[in-house]
């Protein structure tokens, strides 16, 4: 494109802070609306898939997010009664020597952040943006009715509750899902656990545990893991009614190795109540506006897509804007370049999560019986793969971007000292600035 945009993102989150990146370096001008006073990430940890990794690298930051980090090769769950593995998924059945990244969100956002601000992008905080109303441009309106200011494409980055995509009448509505998780940030203790994994284990589908390792928050701090349990948030204060020390004892009953994680806990109040719902827009896009991230979609964290996802649609809508002489059919083109491959994940997400969280009796007895067998089977073990990479259909194409080649990457030969990426070594500190944007 090439008029330059004056460009207004509302949200300072993966989606957000990426675009603004993007559209900045495309020589835009570009204000982050934020409603925290401070920017923070919110939330325990996640993993980079290769699609999210890919946009970092395009991003050039990719070195500085594989140093606080955690190489993830697999992800294993087992049945917490039997101890019998229902679920094995490794990023190695299918060839390129792929891998994921768990990180502490504050190591993702710390690593946008920090480059955003290397950029001199401009983040107004503690604005609560309330509406977009579009004319000839886009009107951004501020929580009781402030106007903020007039811009020729508004971003919405607002994540799942966003209020600004209601001003285009899409039919799709965020719908919370029957179940969340309690999560916890807590110090990284090896004993019974594979550093390099996701582990689970399962009681029927009602519940699910989990520890990511997920390296660390910032260079020089302690390794961490994020531990989850899912339930159901109306279920919480019961829970909580019932005393800390029951809940960690149905833990250990549980998940025996879990006590060195559940003795880190001394209060419900380092515990946060993730709540999940799922929706998924027809069209995340409108005149002036376009919807990325959480905002356009969101779903349970069962597959692990989301901060990916959202990273992929900034890259998408940047790389639309690049290519397209008009903002109109730039925002067409983002829709296009981002719609099977957001339809087909959310659909996979919000049919296998029953068989992980829910009431139910049925899907989690053939879970453990037909699922874990037939996963086994090829192709089972490398659609499972690409499932987890978000790759089962290929996001890069039509956004022109091309999966890291893991094989060339320094980080990934492991030629630094203590990179997280060599099996089993946890993240070192970075000493080396970023690479320039490519
Ligand atoms: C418990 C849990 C575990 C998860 N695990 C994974 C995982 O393993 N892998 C993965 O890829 N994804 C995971 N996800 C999903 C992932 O966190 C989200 O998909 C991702 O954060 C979406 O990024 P976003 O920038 O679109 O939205 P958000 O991260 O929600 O950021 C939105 C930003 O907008 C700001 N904002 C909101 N409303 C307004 C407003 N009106 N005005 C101004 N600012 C506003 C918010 O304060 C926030 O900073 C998980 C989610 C949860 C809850």
């Amino acid at each position: 494109m090439g008029t330059l945009l004056d460009i207004a993102i509302v949200g300072a989150g993966p989606a957000g802070l990426a675009a603004a990146l993007y559209l900045k370096r495309a020589g835009h001008k570009v204000t982050v609306f934020e409603r925290f006073e401070e920017p923070k990430p919110v939330g325990s940890g996640l993993i980079l898939q290769p699609t999210g990794l890919t946009v970092l690298a395009d991003l050039g930051l990719l070195d500085e997010i594989l140093m606080l980090g955690n190489r993830i090769e697999r992800l294993h769950g087992a049945d917490a009664r039997s101890g019998r593995a229902v679920l094995d998924v490794r990023y190695d059945a299918r060839r390129g020597g792929r891998f994921g990244v768990a990180v502490h969100r504050a190591a993702l956002f710390g690593v946008l952040f920090a480059a955003a601000s290397r950029e001199g992008i401009a983040i107004e905080t503690g604005v609560e943006l309330e509406a977009v109303q579009t004319g000839g441009r886009a009107r951004l309106v501020a929580a009781g009715g402030r106007f903020v200011g007039t811009f020729d494409l508004v971003i919405d980055a607002s994540g799942a509750r966003s209020r600004l995509r209601q001003g285009l009448g899409d039919p799709s509505e965020w719908r919370p899902l029957a179940y969340g998780a309690f999560w916890a940030s807590l110090g990284w203790r090896g004993d019974g656990f594979d550093e390099n994994a996701l582990l689970q284990r399962y009681d029927r589908a009602s519940v699910m545990i989990g520890v990511l390792p997920i390296g660390r928050p910032r260079p020089g701090a302690d390794k961490m893991a994020a531990f989850f349990w899912s339930l159901k948030p109306d279920d919480a204060e019961r829970v909580q009614a019932l005393g800390l020390d029951a809940w960690k004892a149905r833990v250990v009953e549980l998940w025996p190795e879990c006590a060195a994680y559940v003795s880190q806990i001394d209060s419900f109040d380092q515990l946060s109540l993730a709540r999940y719902g799922h929706h998924t827009m027809n069209l995340p896009a409108g005149r002036c506006l376009a919807v990325i991230g959480d905002a356009a979609h969101s779903t349970s964290p069962q597959l692990g897509q989301g901060a990916n996802m959202a990273l992929l649609d900034a890259a998408a809508l940047a790389a639309a804007l690049r290519r397209e002489r008009a903002v109109d059919a730039a925002l067409e083109a983002y829709a296009r370049a981002r719609r099977w491959h957001v339809r087909i994940f959310q659909a996979l997400s919000l049919s296998l999560t029953p068989f992980y969280q829910s009431d139910s009796t049925v899907l989690p007895f053939i879970r453990d019986r037909l699922v874990a067998t037939l996963t086994r089977v090829p192709p089972a073990p490398q659609f499972l793969a690409g499932m987890v990479a978000g790759t089962v259909i290929d996001p890069f194409k039509r956004i022109g971007l091309r999966e890291v080649q893991w094989s060339d990457h320094s980080a990934a030969r492991g030629r630094k000292d203590r990179s997280a990426l060599p099996a089993g070594t946890g993240a070192g500190v970075p000493d080396s600035p970023a690479k320039p944007p490519s």
